[in-house]
């Protein structure tokens, strides 16, 4: 039997071997709690403060600035929930692009959502006109998951700029915090937080070849998070536990390894994604959706109208292919996509969606496989 190709690799990645190794020593010899006081549990805490400069190095922020979490998920709500707990009658902007471990979160929160263009990204006008006063937080992804469309930040940061000053000028002390998921993006996109001008930026391990429930979390220097955990005060609070060195170790192994694989993986998927959509173009009944300008060169989006995805999706694992219906990052449920929705696709385009996101291992011969696989599925 041939081996089947996998194309879900925005909802998992394979930990890779350079993040198992740096995992390895902290599992048996160095597992030590790195608060202990005997000199090998200060060795760990010694790599423990390494890891974290050279994540910050990285991201060209200082080591304090760096957090580790258990994954995404809980640094998404630790930022929401620690901004808007910080600065009580304060409320936040989002869209529906962001992810559920963000829309989900706004619903416990004081929150405004503000519209999304039909290419799939954020609208800053509608953005723009949302901020007033009270506007404490602005949540904006770098590239979303489903239709893998990079977000307009620069632009965002230019208003966000604007206020800033307003503010000032009238002293008004409230902060206008900009948080980023860049968990999609950072294999693709840099994360230079400072850059832009942002205030929090998380990336997820399980993304990037590293291990699941792990997450890199930025938070600017001086930022007021009300704590949402309570415990022994690790992680300056914002995460107590005791610390998972060797799940961190993997975390920014694969960090650094993505870093580097940056520009070579970029430019190889864009010749495939390129490829595929090439293909796609020319078949039936298939579009693709999103802007095809700014989005992640692993995504391919379509819309198969007059189907039925999760029969595609189906069809095309008995072929080999593992593909996504809409995002498969979310529990399974039968709500339709909130973001195919925003972007005003219709109820059978959006039924008919699904999703392949490319990888490390994926070749030319597999996106001729998943297309002829598709093909096939729309026979049948
Ligand atoms: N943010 C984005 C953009 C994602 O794609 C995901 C994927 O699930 C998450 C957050 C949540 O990550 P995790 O499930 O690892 O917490």
């Amino acid at each position: 039997m041939t081996k089947p190709v996998f194309l879900d690799f925005a909802s998992a990645t394979p930990q890779s071997d350079a993040s198992i190794a740096a995992m390895q020593p902290y599992l048996q010899s160095n597992f030590y709690n790195a608060s202990a006081l005997y000199l090998a549990a200060k060795k760990v805490k010694h790599d423990l403060n390494n890891l974290r400069a050279a994540a910050a190095k990285v991201l060209q922020v200082r080591p304090s600035e760096v957090y580790f979490m258990a994954g995404a998920t809980e640094a998404n709500n630790t930022v929401i929930k620690g901004i808007l707990g910080a600065y009580k009658d304060s409320f936040c902007i989002y869209s529906d692009l962001e992810h559920d471990s963000i829309r989900t979160s706004m619903l416990h929160v004081a929150s405004q959502k503000v519209t999304v263009t039909a290419d799939g990204r954020i609208n800053t006008v509608s953005l723009k006109n949302s901020i007033t006063d009270n506007t404490s937080l602005i949540v904006c992804m770098y590239a979303n998951n489903e239709v893998g469309t990079i977000q307009p930040l620069e632009e965002i940061m230019k208003i966000v700029k604007k206020v800033r000053e307003e503010r000032s000028k009238s002293n008004n002390l409230l902060p206008l915090h900009v948080h980023v998921d860049a968990s999609q993006s950072f294999q693709y996109v840099p994360l230079l937080p400072h850059k832009l001008g942002i205030d929090s930026a998380v990336i997820g391990s399980g993304k990037i070849y590293g291990p699941k429930q792990s997450a890199v979390l930025f938070v600017k220097a001086g930022t007021s998070l009300q704590p949402t955990l309570r415990g022994g005060g690790q992680e300056a609070g914002i995460r107590p536990g005791t610390e998972n060195v060797g799940l961190i170790a993997g975390t920014v192994a694969a960090v650094l390894e993505t870093d580097s694989l940056r520009l070579s993986e970029s430019k190889r998927m864009h010749e495939l994604q390129m490829y595929c959509v090439s293909k796609l173009q020319n078949m039936q009944s298939v579009t693709i959706n999103g802007s095809l300008k700014y989005r992640l060169p692993n995504n391919i989006h379509i819309s198969c109208v007059g189907y039925d995805n999760e029969i595609i999706v189906m069809k095309l694992d008995e072929l080999g292919i593992m593909a996504a219906t809409g995002s498969a990052c979310h529990a399974s449920s039968d709500e339709p996509s909130a973001v195919l929705q925003a972007m005003g696709l219709t109820t059978e385009q959006i039924q008919g969606s699904v999703r392949f996101t490319m990888g490390r291992t994926t070749t030319k011969k597999d996106i001729d496989k998943a297309v002829g696989a598709l093909a096939k599925s729309l026979l049948s």
